[in-house]
């Protein structure tokens, strides 16, 4: 048989490449910015439009490359910094593999100026598609421009797979940070359409943090340094009290590169055991310094996963360290963690003076005197009743009639429906005017109410973020949300990548009702809110949004005015425990129904079930 086997010819074999390399043009941006970086700039500038989509630029001073060079550093496994095996354990660069730029080409429009400090003129290439289309003599300042337009134009199903521009324009911030971080002795700046989202001053590494994370970041911060044999720790971790419910602010790098290492983030969050409420992340910035003979980062072509020689040892100087700190900065024992939040004062009680509590004096009252004690007996539970604050009050419900021998205590408990209902219709007969009324609220969680076929259980929160997201879908696609004048200004304080996202969803928070008078570098004005929106709310929504836009699943088809839509119903729908009248749960029932999707909340989970009076008479046999 004929041989079958053959070379992939080049663009091919660089188009595969560039499948693991670049998968987002976040991945695009990282590449350009590590070989600006081991081109030894001190002043890096990345120019993008359309969250990169349309373009990726970086432009550095570094030491730029020759005639030469420039056209090789377009060819596979084509690099200047390792020439053996052996180097890949002594490196003090970034790239080494020499694939990132002929991956690039090989997926987009790219086009290279580079120029060195000995030279008067430099050099242009323009590549599409790994084919060169000109190559000239220009005039450039020292360093390198590279410009990278129409990622994957040659690649449909990769382009159609890239998410919003709010999604990519996130892992562009995120990685911009990530580089800028590591590196607090170059300048950097980022200019997304046109306009500057970032400027960052050469500087020391705490201020860098603040210049990236806003300046209220500096107090959170507490200092790590240990130096031992093996490795040197220096950074901060964030104070618990600062603690997020995303894991937005953790970074680890090693040798100045950022790494994702789930093992060492654990020796961190088991520093901070105790010290954090569950489902909270720490943040932490930390530089770990060993020597390179010792790690591994060849083991993957992004280079974010390091094999690390003596992981164990890491693991426990880090918590060690980690630990130390806090507790040498006295955290640990101010916190108070078991507080509930239930016992706050509510937003709008703050400024309300307090009044005195009123004293009822019954003076017709006598111990002696049986009936008169079995009445108040009946009141005191119509009352628990009535404002339904916990399950406990219901079940004083059935202590009141076991008392009163009417009913036994067995023909409650096994089905939790029929007794809900028994325990209402007892609970209307103190009172005929409600016998109307068709709805039940039980546990503060559910409405029941009845329907021809049987009966309705509706999830209450479900149900109302329902009715909620389809109101302010419909006000951000026919721009008609209307606004509430506030009396002075909301003055909210962001950190700019928070402010990026507000940015970006300013016309839909228009749309929704929002008035913002100004959105600055780290602080946002409002003067306006959206109908039926308190204004101590605000602060929690436009929070809750960010969080949502940051952990949008990268699967999920991702809109900004859906993804807006969902996060204010969830802030702002009736919660769970909330006790709700007769006319507001009718209203919230009728309200459900008129909806376009009634069966499931934006989420995609059951909003109500039904029990027909056939499975009802099932349960009795
Ligand atoms: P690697 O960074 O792994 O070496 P790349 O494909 O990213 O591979 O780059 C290939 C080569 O091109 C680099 O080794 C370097 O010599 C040169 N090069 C790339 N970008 C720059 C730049 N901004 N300034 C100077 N030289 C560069
Ligand atoms: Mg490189």
């Amino acid at each position: 048989m004929a041989d079958i086997i053959q070379l992939l010819p080049d663009h091919v074999a660089n188009q595969i490449a560039a499948g693991e390399v670049v998968q987002r043009p976040a991945s695009v941006v990282k590449e350009l910015l590590e070989n600006a970086i081991d081109a030894g700039a001190d002043t890096i500038k990345l120019i993008i439009k359309n969250a990169g989509k349309t373009l990726v630029q970086v432009i550095d001073n570094g030491k730029g490359m020759s005639t030469t060079d420039a056209r090789l550093s377009f060819e596979r496994h084509a690099t200047s910094k390792i020439k053996s095996a052996e180097d890949l354990f002594q490196l003090n660069t970034k790239g080494f593999r020499g694939e990132a730029l002929a991956s690039i080409a090989a997926i987009a429009h790219v086009e290279l100026k580079t120029k060195q400090a000995s030279d008067d003129v430099g050099n242009a290439i323009v590549i599409e598609g790994s084919t060169i289309v000109s190559q000239d003599v220009v005039v450039t300042p020292t360093g390198t421009s590279v410009s990278v337009k129409n990622l994957f134009f040659n690649i449909p199903a990769r382009r159609n797979f890239l998410k919003s521009d709010t999604v990519e324009l996130r892992h562009v911030i995120d990685e911009f940070h990530r580089v800028a971080l590591a590196h607090p002795s170059i300048s950097f700046a980022l200019y997304n359409n046109g306009s500057e989202s970032f400027n960052l001053p050469i500087t020391n590494y705490r201020q860098r943090i603040v210049n990236v994370f806003g300046n209220k970041t500096n107090e959170k911060l507490v200092p790590v340094e240990e130096d031992t044999e093996v490795l040197h720790i220096s950074g901060f971790v964030g104070k618990p009290e600062f603690a997020k419910k995303t894991r937005g602010e953790q970074f680890f790098f090693v040798n100045n590169r950022f790494i994702k290492s789930a093992y060492l983030n654990h020796a961190i969050a088991s520093a901070f055991d105790g010290l954090l409420k569950t489902g909270m992340h720490a943040s932490y910035f930390l530089n770990l310094t060993v020597d390179p003979q010792t790690i591994d980062i060849n083991i993957h072509p992004t280079k974010t996963e390091i094999k690390f020689d003596d992981e164990h040892t890491l693991y426990a100087i880090l918590r060690a360290a980690v630990k130390h700190s806090l507790g040498q900065f006295n955290i640990a024992p101010v916190l108070d963690f078991e507080r509930d939040p239930n016992l706050d004062t509510p937003y709008n009680y703050k400024e309300n003076t307090p009044s005195f509590p009123k004293v009822e004096v019954d003076r017709a009252f006598n111990p002696f005197n049986e009936t008169a004690s079995s009445v108040k007996q009946t009141t005191a539970y119509k009352s628990s009743g009535n404002s339904g604050n916990s399950s406990s009050s219901w079940e004083s419900l059935y202590v009141g009639l076991e008392s009163k021998g009417n009913v036994s205590q067995d023909d409650f408990g096994e089905v939790e429906f029929e007794s809900e209902e028994q325990t209402l219709s007892i609970f209307d007969e103190d009172n005929q005017v409600e016998q109307s009324h068709t709805t039940y609220q039980i546990h503060n969680k559910y409405i029941v109410s009845t329907i021809k076929s049987g009966m309705l259980i509706i999830d209450q929160y479900r149900a109302h973020q329902r009715v909620l997201y389809e109101e302010f879908l419909k006000n951000m696609t026919t721009r008609e949300g209307v606004s509430q004048q506030l009396l002075f200004p909301l003055q909210l304080h962001f950190s700019p990548q928070d402010i990026v996202i507000i940015e970006q969803l300013k016309a839909d928070l228009e749309h929704t009702g929002f008035v913002f008078l100004e959105i600055a570098e780290e602080l946002v004005e409002i003067t306006g809110v959206p109908v039926g929106v308190p204004e101590s709310e605000v602060s929690i929504i436009l929070e809750q949004l960010i969080s949502d836009v940051e952990n949008e699943v990268p699967d999920s088809n991702f809109s900004a005015t859906d993804l807006l839509a969902k996060s204010m119903a969830k802030s702002l729908a009736i919660k769970t425990g909330q006790s709700l009248q007769k006319d507001e749960q009718e209203h919230l029932v009728n309200k459900l129904f008129a909806c376009k999707e009634p069966n499931v909340s934006p989420a995609n989970r059951v909003t109500f079930v039904t029990m027909s009076v056939d499975e009802l008479d099932k349960k009795f046999i």
